[in-house]
């Protein structure tokens, strides 16, 4: 027993594609139409995967992006990465490449879980990339690949849980050499 192993998860992406929607949705089950920026601010979540629980630091970028100069500290240590676009603008699918460059730099292959997230699901009206195009990428690159949307609490649970769920098989066979 004893504390939940702690996991660094952080969020990256275009500006608005909704990176702090999905932590807020996620961690207080809430959703704002405009979100104030917080400076370098991070929440801890526990989840429960059944077998054992462990805890999630989650980062937010608090609008970083926009410079594309994302700062060394918030990837330092990071366990998993949400890697979000926003479906109804291609160029934030677009620019997911640019993002995974950043990563390789910072990380060697395999050192963190990367997850694709492509939300706002519910504008599906105004969608600009498929389904098909988002997981047809993230399994030419080896991610894992969901679509949520943070407005109608889609799928949001399911990203972490399956970033959980990964996190902590690589864990048991780390432990199992
Ligand atoms: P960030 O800059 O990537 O952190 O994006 P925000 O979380 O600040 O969201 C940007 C805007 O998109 C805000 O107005 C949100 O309310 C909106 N938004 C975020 N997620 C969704 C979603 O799933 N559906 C819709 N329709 N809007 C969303």
């Amino acid at each position: 027993l004893g504390q939940p192993c702690v996991f660094k998860l952080v969020l990256l992406g275009s500006g608005s594609v909704g990176k702090s929607s999905l932590a807020l949705r996620y961690v207080k089950n809430d959703f704002k139409s405009t979100l104030p920026t917080v400076g370098c601010a991070f929440f801890t979540k526990v989840v429960d995967l059944g077998a054992t629980s462990l805890k999630f630091e989650i980062w937010d970028t608090a609008g970083q992006e926009k410079y594309h100069s994302v700062c060394r500290l918030y990837f330092r240590g990071a366990n998993a990465v949400l890697l979000v676009y926003d479906i109804t603008r291609k160029d934030s699918f677009c620019k997911v490449q640019q993002w995974l460059k950043d990563l390789e730099e910072e990380f060697h292959p395999g050192e963190v879980v990367v997850m694709l997230v492509g939300n706002k699901t519910d504008l599906e009206e105004e969608r600009e990339v498929t389904f098909e195009e988002g997981k047809e990428f993230a399994e030419s690159k080896g991610l894992l690949f969901m679509e949520t949307s943070a407005k109608l609490n889609y799928q949001v649970t399911e990203v972490f849980n399956a970033v959980a769920r990964e996190l902590w098989q690589r864990e048991e066979s780390k432990e199992g050499q």
